[in-house]
Parts: structure tokens; C-alpha cells; sequence
């Protein structure tokens, strides 16, 4: 069995969607049990989520006009997909009414109340998908390979954190098995909206942002599959930034861990909660080009070949600023690090990064530049015991910096990396600001001005001869 999950660019038009097909009868031709998610045509729910935006300022016209974009993009795509008349007249009604009740009148909604709630805009937002699976099985049927679009919603059963809502996996197995197993064993190809599930009560939520792939991962997972394929518009994980690395190559095979590591380090080919899903089972995860379907992509599972090299991949996150809290009498001082860690939560706020100097003077950590304001000011009140004993003297801020991950599961236990990294980046003529290890070793990162990031990435890449040319040789 096999669970595949097709991104946005891969339905985007019919042109894309007639191959998304062809990909998934040739697949069945081999494997007669498959599964598809998709996600919403591309661009879609970044405009879903513009419309509900602007019906919360009022703008009526503006978010109208979305709406009636959102109908002619779906509609052309269908005209061109489905020739069989009546068919395609039935699916043309149903998505039109589905704009209007779910785009339109929701906005209108909006509008009225002058907010848009987070569980408003998943109401919008998860229409993109709705959409996307009843275009791709009209078409697959179109084609002669029976299937049925399914509602995630009647699978997956989330807690209520709209926008951003975890799964439930007991319940979510049940649901998918009693409701996709028989559609499989009828030779049924079902094709699941991406992104969207349920709260126990129905009300619909989404997994987040790039959510697709891990509606893909929780699915595969509860019907326990081969493999689970995910369809992109790029060859796969990359050595690096093809932007900063031209010479970047496509990752054959990497663990779980690695790829974890690499898709929360700012790797944008997987959304990071993926794996979670598929890694106890130890169901393998592919990545490959819609676009070029024959190329191999990248391979992710529990273990990597022995070939392997060490360092696997670099990658890089911009947009984020380094926080410092230091004063001389921290040292010693217990508590300051747990008061600071326990505010900055208590926000939300992500943390990327964190190191200590063994001298205690300070501790630094690194997060998103647009969540900082907030976190000195709560950093602020809840030091101000240690601020009036002077414990603490400063909290500073540096903005217009980068973290550089240095990847892979064969660096742990192997000597002599960290000084080839750093040896590299000293050569680049890079000043390191701040550098972490993580104990298990797979990850080393570290804290650089963000203009440097060009040439530090091409140096670690080039001393651990991660570019195409080199692998050829
Ligand atoms: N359509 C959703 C988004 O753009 C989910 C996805 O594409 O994975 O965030
Ligand atoms: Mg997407």
C-alpha cells in the first residue's frame, strides 16, 4: 500500500493535474492500493486567507474579487479536465456553490462581526483543499481509474488549536481505517484533502501552514503503508540552497533525524512535523518532482547506507535575532535561566537556539525577529528581582544575524568536524557570534551575520566537497 501526497504546484492547472493522473496510474499499475492527498491548487489558500483578511477591514469589493478569481482559476481547470458534459456541469455546480457558501458568505460574515477568528479562517482556509480533491478525482474517474474525494475532516480528529491543531492518532486510525479500507479493497483510489481535519465535535481545522504533508504522514501511518511518496516540484533535500550553492546536490537517502533536523534549520522541501507520524511504524518517506517523475529523489528513513557521508547538508535561517541576558553576578546564581526560558514560553515564542559560557556570565538564545518586543518585555518583568540585585545587568538584542546548520547522522562520533566547520568558516573570513551542539551530535549550529551567509554555506559545503561536481568524480 501506498500513501502519496501531491503539493500545490503539482495540481496547480489542468496541465499539472492530468500528470498528477498519469503519475498515479502508472503507481497503481504496480501497487494496486494507493492513497492521494493533495493540497490546494497553488496560491490558493495564501488568497483564501488574503479574502478573510480583508473582509475583516471592511473591504468588501477587494475581497469579492477574490473570490470570483478563485472560481475561474477552479473553473477553467475543470473545463479542461472533464469532457464527458454532464460530469463536468455537475462538478462546475458544486464548486460554484461551494465559493459562495465557504468564500463569499463566510467573508460576508466576517465583514459584519469586523474579525476574523482563527476558527473562522480555517473555515476559509481549508476550502483550497476541498476544492483541489474534488478536481483531482472528477479527473482520475475522467481517466478511467475509479476514485472518490474524501473530506479529511470525516479522518483526522484534532484538539481545537485552530491554525494549527495536532491530531489525535487513536481516534484518527479508527476513522481512516473503517472509512478508507473498504473504498481500497473496491480498487477505489481515494483522494483526501491535505491540510484539514476536525475537532471530535466536526468543527474543521487546519494542521498549519504546509500542513499537506503531514495529513500524509498521519494517514500513511494509520493505514500502515509501504511507503509514503511525497510529490513536490523540486528533486528532493538538497546539500544546500541551490540559490547560494549552484553546485548543491539532491540527498540519495537520509534518516529521520536528519531530516528533521534540516526541515526545522529552515529546509523548506518538508514540513517539519512530518516524520513524527511514520517514524514508529518505520514507514520510508520519498520525495520527488512531479515535474520530473523518473528522477529518484530523496529517500528518508530509520537508517542511511554505509557509503554515507558524514556531513550531509547545510542549511541556513534568516530573519531572527540573538537574545543576551548578562550581568557578573549570575554566576552561581540558580534559577535565572528557568525564569527566563519559563517567560519567553509563556509568550509562545519559539526558541531556535540557546548556549551558555561555562563562565555563567551569560546566556543567549536565539529567536524570530518579529516575536523579540514582546519577549524583552516580559523577559523585563520577569527578571526584575535579579535586575534590582544586579544579578542581571543587561538583556541585549542583535538583529540581522543567521543560524547555519551543519547536518548529518555520521557526524556523531566522529572527530575532528567541528574544527573542519570552524577551520572553514574562519577561512570564509566569517566572525562566529554564538555556537551550539546538540548532544545527540547530528546538528552543529551556529550564529552569523546574516549578510555572511553566502559565503560561510559555499565554504562548510566545499570542505566537506558536498557539490555535484565533486561527488562525480
Ligand atoms: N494549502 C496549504 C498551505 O498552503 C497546505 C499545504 O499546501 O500543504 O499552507
Ligand atoms: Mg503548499
Amino acid at each position: 500500500m501506498l500513501a502519496m501526497k501531491f503539493g500545490g504546484t503539482s495540481v496547480g492547472g489542468a496541465n499539472r493535474i492530468a500528470e498528477v493522473v498519469k503519475i498515479i496510474q502508472a503507481e497503481k499499475e504496480r501497487t494496486p492500493k494507493i492513497i492521494a492527498v493533495v493540497s490546494a491548487m497553488s496560491g490558493v489558500t495564501n488568497n483564501l486567507l488574503a479574502a478573510a483578511n480583508l473582509a475583516a477591514q471592511g473591504k468588501q469589493a477587494e475581497y469579492e474579487k477574490i473570490c470570483q478569481d478563485l472560481l475561474r482559476k477552479h473553473r477553467i481547470a475543470i473545463l479542461e479536465l472533464i469532457k464527458d458534459a454532464i460530469r463536468c456541469e455537475e462538478l462546475l455546480k458544486e464548486i460554484e456553490l461551494m465559493i459562495e457558501q465557504n468564500c463569499s458568505r463566510l467573508c460576508y460574515g466576517i465583514q459584519i462581526l469586523g474579525e476574523a477568528s482563527p476558527r473562522a479562517l480555517d473555515a476559509i482556509g481549508s476550502l483550497g483543499e476541498r476544492l483541489s480533491a474534488r478536481l483531482v478525482a472528477a479527473a482520475l474517474n475522467e481517466a478511467g481509474t475509479k476514485a472518490s474525494f474524501v473530506e479529511a475532516t470525516e479522518l483526522i480528529v484534532t484538539d481545537d488549536n485552530f491554525g494549527d491543531a495536532a491530531p489525535q492518532m487513536s481516534e484518527t486510525e479508527a476513522r481512516t481505517q473503517a472509512k478508507l479500507l473498504p473504498m481500497l479493497e473496491n480498487g477505489v483510489v481515494p483522494i483526501i484533502t491535505g491540510f484539514i481535519g476536525a475537532t471530535r465535535s466536526g468543527v474543521t481545522t487546519t494542521l498549519g501552514r504546509g500542513g499537506s504533508d503531514y495529513s500524509v504522514g498521519i494517514i500513511g501511518a494509520c493505514l500502515k503503508v509501504d511507503e509514503v511518496w511525497i510529490w513536490t516540484d523540486v528533486d528532493g533535500v538538497m546539500s544546500a540552497d541551490p540559490s547560494i550553492v549552484p553546485d548543491a546536490h539532491t540527498l540519495a537517502e537520509m534518516t529521520y533525524s536528519e531530516a528533521a533536523e534540516l526541515s526545522y534549520y529552515g529546509a523548506k522541501v518538508l514540513y517539519p512535523k512530518t516524520i513524527l507520524p511514520v517514524i514508529k511504524d518505520e514507514i520510508p518517506l520519498l520525495i520527488k518532482n512531479s515535474f520530473f517523475p523518473e528522477r529518484v529523489g530523496t529517500r528518508i528513513a530509520a537508517k542511511t547506507s554505509t557509503t554515507d557521508s558524514d556531513v550531509k547538508a547545510i542549511s541556513s535561517i534568516k530573519n531572527i535575532s540573538l537574545i543576551t541576558i548578562s550581568g557578573r553576578g549570575m554566576m552561581g546564581v540558580p534559577g535565572i535561566a528557568a525564569k527566563t526560558f519559563t517567560a519567553v514560553a509563556s509568550q509562545n515564542v519559539n526558541i531556535l537556539m540557546i548556549s551558555q559560557s561555562s563562565s555563567e556570565n551569560n546566556i543567549c538564545f536565539v529567536i524570530n525577529t518579529s516575536e523579540v518586543e514582546r519577549t524583552c518585555m516580559v523577559l523585563r518583568r520577569a527578571l526584575e528581582v535579579e535586575f534590582h540585585h544586579k544579578h542581571v545587568e543587561d538583556i541585549q538584542v542583535q538583529n540581522d544575524i543567521a543560524i547555519i546548520a551543519v547536518v548529518g547522522e555520521r557526524m556523531k562520533g566522529t572527530p575532528g568536524i567541528a574544527a573542519r566547520i570552524f577551520g572553514a568558516v574562519g577561512q570564509s573570513g566569517a566572525n562566529v557570534i554564538a555556537i551550539a551542539q546538540g548532544s545527540s551530535e547530528i546538528n552543529i549550529s551556529f550564529v552569523i551575520g546574516q549578510n555572511d551567509i553566502p559565503k560561510v554555506v559555499k565554504a562548510v559545503h566545499d570542505e566537506f566537497k558536498l557539490g555535484q561536481s565533486n561527488r562525480l568524480k
